[in-house]
């Protein structure tokens, strides 16, 4: 049998049913801006933040654009891509589209400085 030409909306299986890049939830969206005010991790993530090991990433930008905009946690920072802990559920749709695996589970993350918290900041307030 032929396949068909079009396979339909790519869809996210961590955002849920109702959950779309064009559908955040107002409430969601406050929730991001919420943490990204008071630079703080959500206490009811069970999870751990991941991160981005530098030295294997070949900064395709798949991870960036998988985030769930709710959590909106990975940036281009200068020449390197990077995930905010704070905005971090851990979810993890992050890794599985990641081509050479080199997302990795940060249980000692440390708070994320100054200088990327002024360009996160630029993303509250919308889904990122
Ligand atoms: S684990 Fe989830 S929330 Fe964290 S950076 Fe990856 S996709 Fe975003
Ligand atoms: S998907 Fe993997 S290789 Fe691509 S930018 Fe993200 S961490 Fe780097």
């Amino acid at each position: 049998m032929d396949r068909p030409l079009f396979w339909g909306p790519v869809v996210n299986p961590y955002w849920g049913s109702r959950m779309s890049r064009n559908t955040v939830s107002p409430a969601a969206v406050k929730a991001r801006s919420e943490r990204i005010e008071n630079q703080s991790r959500h206490d009811g993530w069970k999870k751990p933040p991941r991160r981005i090991e530098r030295s294997e990433c070949i900064t395709c930008d798949s991870c960036l654009r998988s985030c769930p905009p709710e959590f909106g946690a990975i940036f281009d920072n200068g020449l390197d891509v990077v995930i905010v802990p704070e905005l971090c559920s851990g979810c993890p749709a992050c890794v599985v589209v990641c081509p050479v695996d080199c997302i990795y589970v940060d249980e000692d993350w440390s708070p994320t400085g100054p200088d990327l918290w002024s360009y996160v900041e630029l993303t509250a307030g919308r889904p990122a």
